[in-house]
């Protein structure tokens, strides 16, 4: 009887660690965002947490949407992500992509997994060209590579 009970604890207590932990549901696997090479990866850098991906490319590369969601937020953000949009999507994920040329989702729009929203480009805190695409499930990013199918 003590076993067993030891048992069900162990069982809770998994479910319940599988319920904290975020993760996208698996059906909701993303699309790589854009054309070009990863860049720089999701990590540790430079002391920091790079909370995303770098890809890579020509400037005006197109960057479509990843996932099904609602435009949550067009923004500037100048010592950052320069220009971005915000897509929110089901399971509490939402993604990110920073450092755009131009924009062409809409606040408050719903974009389609593969819909253009905006165009690669060097804006904000950025050395050259690139898409950062960040992922946040919850609140907390995670490493988008995992995710991608
Ligand atoms: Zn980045």
């Amino acid at each position: 009887m003590y076993e067993h009970r030891n048992c069900l604890r162990v069982f809770i207590l998994i479910v319940i660690m599988c319920l904290a932990m975020p993760t996208i549901a698996e059906a909701e696997t993303i699309k790589y965002p854009s054309r070009g090479s990863i860049s720089s990866g999701f990590g540790e850098r430079w002391g920091k947490l790079h909370k995303g991906i770098d890809i890579a490319s020509k400037s005006g590369t197109p960057i479509y949407a990843a996932l099904d969601g609602t435009v949550s937020c067009v923004g500037f953000e100048a010592g950052g992500y320069g220009n971005f949009v915000q897509v929110s999507s089901a399971n509490n994920t939402m993604i990110i992509y920073g450092h755009c040329s131009s924009i062409s989702a809409k606040p408050k729009s719903v974009v389609h997994k593969g819909d253009l929203i905006g165009k690669v480009g060097s804006t904000g805190h950025s050395t050259g060209p690139h898409l950062h695409f960040e992922v946040r499930v919850g609140g907390v990013a995670v490493n988008p590579i995992k995710y991608i199918e």
